[in-house]
């Protein structure tokens, strides 16, 4: 009986969701522009609608576009936890007029694009399934559970979703996105990242003249990626292997810039990367007897740290998934998540299935039975 509500549920509100445009814009996040796009306060304030027609407290969509809703515990209990997805979609592929093909499949429904765009489950399988979790406790009074924020942020895609979360609105001590691939998924890990910026210096002088006197960066540029493991880069490794990432290499004769993305899911690793760069990069310019020059940001940790101080966080989860009939599948996140920004700022917030698949492309799809599990899970949580 809930399975059938639930579904009837879940994909009314995916069809609304997703023919609501809301396509963020990385140049203008990256510029700071927050919200990115105009479009995204039309998801939000359908989202805002939505959770004051379900009478929950505090409803708000905050000047930087993040909408936020309450739905206090009816079981005595103090424990809130927060319950997160994103509204905007990649702007990769365009996600104007999505227009979804519904097709029934060994007993699913599957959800599919028209082929010109790309669908959205990315995230708003996570939204629907979010607000369809909501629905059912308001409908269902009887039903004990703890209370319950949600939280729908802009800009995830842009790698801005949490430069301005509104976090002195949540009482949660930890959270829960919605933003995972296929069914089973449970993302509780994800890189450590640093950036490395490498600046050589030469000699330069008439190319005609040059023997004995030029010191050439650009040639020390070259030499320096070359020497990088090449068993090491994005496009030979996946599942836990770190890597060196050679994002832009700029210069001429007198000074070059290598940019370098370190990635590793063990910190110890990620120290010792950064040595070997500082190695390579010095032992480099002094064979062309030039100078080197290495800077090293950090950009955002793996969660796993933060996440084994709260194991009842992921412990909770897992018995949530086991009960809706689901083995959970710890699977490593190959970058970031608002998750993992949150985690950093001392909110425990692993990263569960939305049932979306092929996400950022125009074969995107994705199946009620799963999203109907996912929310499943989101119920079992909060009861
Ligand atoms: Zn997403």
């Amino acid at each position: 009986m809930m399975n059938v509500e639930l579904k009837e549920k879940l994909l009314n509100r995916f069809i609304k969701y997703v023919k609501t445009y809301s396509q963020s814009d990385s140049v203008k996040a990256d510029e700071g522009v927050m919200p990115s796009t105009p479009q995204q306060f039309e998801m939000a304030r359908v989202l805002c609608e939505e959770l004051k027609n379900l009478g929950l407290q505090d409803v708000q969509t905050t000047e930087c576009c993040y909408t936020y809703g309450y739905l206090p515990a009816n079981d005595g209990s103090e424990k809130i936890i927060c319950l997160l997805a994103h509204i905007d979609t990649v702007d990769e592929v365009s996600g104007l007029n999505v227009n979804p093909q519904l097709s029934e499949e060994d007993g699913d429904v599957v959800i599919r694009t028209d082929g010109n765009t790309l669908l959205g489950a990315d995230d708003k399988a996570g939204v629907a399934e979010i607000m369809t979790t909501l629905e059912y406790y308001v409908n269902h009074p009887e039903a004990k559970h703890c209370g319950i924020e949600a939280l729908f942020s802009p800009d995830e895609e842009t790698g801005h979703g949490m430069d301005k979360v509104p976090i002195e609105l949540l009482k949660s001590k930890c959270a829960y996105t919605v933003d995972g691939g296929s069914l089973g998924e449970l993302e509780v890990e994800c890189f450590n990242a640093w950036k490395s910026e490498i600046e050589f210096t030469g000699v330069a002088c008439h190319t005609g003249t040059a023997r004995g006197v030029m010191v050439n960066a650009a040639s020390m540029a070259a030499s320096f990626l070359n020497s990088l493991p090449h068993g090491e880069r994005p496009e030979t490794t996946d599942g836990y292997q770190g890597f060196y990432a050679p994002m832009s290499i700029e210069g001429s004769i007198e000074k070059a810039k290598v940019v370098l993305f370190l990635r590793d899911f063990d910190l110890k690793e990620m120290e010792n990367r950064r040595e070997i760069v500082e190695m390579l990069a010095r032992s480099t310019a002094a064979s062309f007897g030039g100078m080197a020059k290495v800077t090293h940001t950090q950009q955002y940790l793996n969660m796993k740290e933060k996440m084994n101080e709260a194991p009842e966080v992921v412990a909770n989860l897992v018995a949530a998934y086991k009960a809706a009939g689901v083995e959970p599948k710890f699977v490593p996140i190959r970058g970031g998540t608002d998750g993992s920004r949150l985690t950093e700022m001392g909110i425990p917030t692993p990263n569960i299935f939305t049932g979306g698949h092929n996400f950022h492309s125009r074969d995107e799809w994705a199946s009620l039975n799963e999203m109907c599990k996912a929310a499943e899970i989101l119920i079992n949580l909060v009861s």
